[in-house]
């Protein structure tokens, strides 16, 4: 009843009629275009975060907004029920481009996880008639918020009153190749990994492990999911990510970058998955629209006509060297590690002060749990644009350096 309703809902003060979800920033964001944002306030900003590894092509790529718009004058939506060349198209692009034979459109990244783990289930119940359905996957990852992504996730503070969880869920401890082992048990079904964890920390898997779980994989006849959510579509500097371990998932999942901001999501799969699903056994109704694959596709193009993937990779090495020159000898900082132009700087201890700096001075950075401070660049900045960008990391955090050092004197 609209008299029981807390005063001021809807009433301009900003988030007040939303659900407390988010700790925003106080910065409202107006206009994007390349790696440029400008607030409602006026101000511009380099945009070092990408709206978290997703406007990988910057702010209104012309490409991109070109295919849409041609797409909005002709078809926006039609039903699943029906054929959509512009489906056919981008799941042609990202089978010839990837190990995958089969796609699956869906709207998001938690939905292309949901839609690997079931196909998993299914594969072990239908395909080779068994009853395994254990997922292995580790502590810190990150891989959505359903219940079972987030079941799936690695992270307590996810799951905190939504119990009961989904079972069926193993986390074993991330980059230790020698606890995996025990994992798993005679109903593992698949392991589910992030060949470079982005939300727990920017920490990439080392070579030894994934050696493991692929060894695993083989030997127990377990189905390799990768996550590449946030690693896929050119982020670390390949395409995907799995091709700098020179190993092959049997499931691959995308979103974030591959509608340019588009939202869209997929779950790609080996031939041999084929056989697990048939009609009627998943779907959704907005996967894969004319309009969300128009943007993938004129993205993923982009992408290849261009060699973005190999731009993010010189790019990554760059920015990366020159963080380690510039934070050289920084007390605040413990190490620089990523993959491509997904980069992390760890601290010694909360950045979050920090991130806020930064934003004052003009660059948009986030941080990726608590100690580490999370650079994502797209993949056309500029050397201009990369050198102002570590000129202000570098010049915050020799500050905060010589402010904690004053503190600490003083305390003496
Ligand atoms: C962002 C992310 C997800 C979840 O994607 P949503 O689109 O937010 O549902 C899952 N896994 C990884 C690795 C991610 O980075």
């Amino acid at each position: 009843m609209s008299s029981q309703k807390e005063e001021g809902q809807g009433q301009g003060q900003a988030g007040s009629a939303l659900f407390p979800t988010y700790a925003r920033f106080p910065i409202t964001m107006v206009k994007g275009e390349g790696s440029k944002l400008w607030d409602d306030q006026g101000n511009e900003y380099l945009d070092f975060a990408s709206g978290i590894a997703v406007t990988n092509l910057g702010h209104s790529p012309k490409q991109v907004r070109d295919r849409l718009v041609a797409q909005l004058d002709e078809l926006w939506h039609v039903s699943n029920l029906f054929h959509i060349p512009n489906q056919d198209r981008l799941a042609v692009l990202l089978t010839e481009n990837s190990f995958a034979d089969a796609v699956f459109f869906c709207n998001s990244g938690a939905e292309a996880n949901e839609a690997a783990i079931k196909i998993a289930r299914r594969y072990n119940a239908k395909v080779l008639g068994n009853d395994r359905y254990e997922v292995i996957t580790f502590q810190t990852s990150f891989h959505g918020r359903t219940l079972a992504t987030l079941t799936a996730t690695g992270q307590d503070k996810v799951k905190e009153g939504f119990h009961p969880l989904p079972v069926g869920f193993v986390h074993a401890p991330y980059n230790d190749a020698e606890a995996l082992q025990s994992c798993v048990t005679d109903k593992t079904c698949a392991i589910m990994l992030e060949f470079v964890q982005g939300e727990g920390g920017v920490i990439p898997a080392t070579p030894e492990f994934v050696a493991e779980v692929v060894r695993l994989c083989e030997q127990h006849n377990l189905l390799l999911i990768a996550d590449e959510i946030q690693t896929g579509m050119g982020r670390t500097g390949k395409l995907f990510a799995y091709e700098h371990y020179g190993v092959e998932p049997d499931i691959m999942t995308l979103a974030k970058g591959l509608g340019s901001g588009f939202p869209i999501g997929a779950m790609l799969g080996k031939a041999k998955l084929r056989e697990a699903f048939s009609a009627g056994s998943h779907g959704t109704t907005f996967g894969g629209t004319p309009i969300a694959t128009a943007a993938g596709i004129a993205t993923i193009e982009t992408m290849l006509e261009e060699r973005l993937s190999e731009r993010a990779a010189e790019l990554g090495d760059y920015i990366q060297a020159q963080l380690r020159e510039k934070l050289a000898g920084n007390p605040l900082v413990k190490t620089v590690r990523g993959l491509g132009l997904l980069i992390g700087i760890e601290c010694t201890g909360p950045v979050g002060d920090f991130v806020s700096t930064m934003h004052k001075r003009g660059l948009i950075i986030i941080s990726a749990g608590p100690n580490v401070i999370r650079l994502l660049p797209n993949f056309y900045v500029s050397v201009e644009e990369a050198d102002r960008g570590v000129g202000i990391i570098a010049g915050v955090l020799a500050e905060q350096a010589a402010l904690a050092e004053g503190a600490a004197t003083a305390k003496n």
